[in-house]
């Protein structure tokens, strides 16, 4: 299979026989809720089956956007960028957060009309996104090949190595005091009198009070160990990264730029992450048949783009229990990293579409080639705060594609929900009881 780099975090040689608190998923999200939880005083261990930032985190592209957001994620992803500006500081670390711009650009009428109105919506929130005129893209691209008619930019959106993120979060957090643990399973919950008392981890247990799942793909499996659930599905979407252009080819750009047949982000080693949009590989699973009705809008809105599949995965998913003894080994633990085939074809289309704007980038080679599963809820925005029928457990999860630019921010958020603490924005778009209080899932139309 083909990993992405990610950098190494050594574990613990055993876990707390207790903590404050315990954050089952060393990804992104939990990597922030755990050192925000450690930077309030309380005492926390990370807990991860695999490698930190093995998953979602370490496989995808590194845009950091508001460009395009949610309404309902627009507080939070702001948020979030201004935890990103600190984030060097925080850490010690250089994970080549840099301010560098996000750019869209069209050769269809039709998208330049939606993208007015995002615009507009920027506007309101004090988003710095405007539209580009046909000259003003072959300016902000200079070298492009390219007959695009217009495009939207945002300057204030940036980027980041997701190779580097999660892992000295992880380690900012152990500097404050806090466990990391990798290659240990959470396999589930013990309670006393109806609350959490305890992780039971395939080392053994650490008794705690307050539990944040952030198990991106594998939170809905391990919530159905406990008789709870979200509707989540997962998609599998591809990445190419090329090598350090040779020179005297151009600097694309230092940011991030979404064309019509490629996707691409500057990465601090100069080359460029790569991918054909958001083409995406949809393997159905008798998940994707309970939760049908939830996310019929979202797969109308997605069907252009997605491929789907009945295989393999369909029978493994049947397969899998819902229950396990906490004694014994779990799923958890017979996978330690989700690590999905890469679809050349698409890959190779947005290589040769990129070659074609970019002729100067003719040469440039390929350095590696990887998938992630990404983890999806029916309305594209993620679940963040307490789960009331299980006292003691928070979530956040089901970022649904875009929860690494707003990682540091969702982190936080949690982080406040679980100490009890003022949220840094309002939490209830994100409250985990609209799965099943009969709010309307509702997509908002987006980029
Ligand atoms: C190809 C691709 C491109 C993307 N591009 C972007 C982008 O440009 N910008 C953006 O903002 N977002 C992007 N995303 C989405 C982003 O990567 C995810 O939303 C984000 O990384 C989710 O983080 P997470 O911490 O929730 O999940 P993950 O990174 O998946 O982490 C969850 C972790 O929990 C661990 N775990 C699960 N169960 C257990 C257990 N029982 N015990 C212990 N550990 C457990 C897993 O091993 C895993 O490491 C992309 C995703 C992909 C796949």
């Amino acid at each position: 299979m083909a990993s992405p780099p990610v950098d190494p975090v050594v574990s613990d040689p055993s876990p707390p026989a207790a903590a404050d608190a315990v954050v089952v998923g060393a990804g992104i999200i939990g990597a922030c809720a755990a050192l925000a939880l450690a930077e309030k005083g309380l005492s926390v261990a990370l807990v991860e089956k695999g490698v930190v930032g093995g998953e979602q985190s370490s496989r995808n592209w590194g845009w950091c956007r508001q460009q395009g957001r949610d309404s309902r994620e627009i507080p939070l992803i702001k948020a979030s960028l201004a935890e990103w500006d600190r984030m060097a500081g925080r850490t010690g670390r250089d994970l080549g957060f840099r301010r560098a711009g996000v750019a869209y650009v069209t050769d269809k009428p039709a998208e330049l009309a939606a993208w007015e109105a995002w615009v507009a919506r920027a506007r309101e929130h004090q988003i710095d996104s405007r539209m580009l005129s046909r000259a003003e893209a072959a300016e902000l691209f200079p070298d492009a090949r390219a007959d695009w008619i217009g495009g939207v930019a945002t300057p204030s959106d940036g980027r980041a190595e997701p190779a580097r993120a999660a892992p000295a979060i992880a380690e900012a957090l152990r500097a404050r005091g806090g466990h990391v643990l990798t290659h240990c399973a959470v396999r589930g919950l013990e309670t006393e009198a109806g609350a959490v008392s305890a992780v039971v981890t395939e080392q053994g247990p650490i008794r705690t009070r307050l539990v944040l799942l952030a198990a991106g793909a594998w939170s809905n499996l391990f919530l159905k160990r406990h008789g709870l659930e979200m509707p989540q599905l997962c998609v599998r979407a591809s990445v190419l990264r090329t090598a350090p252009a040779p020179a005297p080819a151009p600097a694309v750009t230092d940011g991030a730029l979404g064309a019509p047949d490629f996707s691409l982000r500057r990465r601090l080693d100069g080359g460029y992450n790569l991918a054909l949009g958001g083409a995406v590989a949809f393997d159905l699973t008798p998940d994707a048949f309970r939760y049908l009705r939830a996310f019929w809008p979202a797969f109308l809105a997605e069907r252009k783009h997605m491929r789907l599949r009945l295989g393999r995965p369909f029978l493994d998913a049947l397969r899998q229990p819902t229950d396990w003894p906490l004694d014994g080994e779990s799923p958890f633990e017979r996978t330690r990293i989700l690590d999905p085939e890469p679809d050349d074809r698409v890959l190779d289309q947005a290589l040769s579409a990129l070659k074609r704007a970019f002729p100067a980038l003719a040469g440039v080679e390929v350095a590696g080639r990887w998938a992630g599963l990404i983890d999806a809820t029916p309305d594209a925005v993620p679940a963040i705060g307490p789960v009331a029928a299980q006292p003691g457990l928070f979530i956040a999860a089901g970022f649904s594609g875009h929860g690494f630019g707003i990682g540091p921010g969702a982190g936080r958020l949690a982080a406040d929900l679980v100490a009890g603490d003022p949220p840094l924005v309002d939490p209830a778009p994100f409250r985990f009881s609209r799965f099943s209080d009969g709010t309307t899932l509702a997509l908002e139309a987006g980029l």
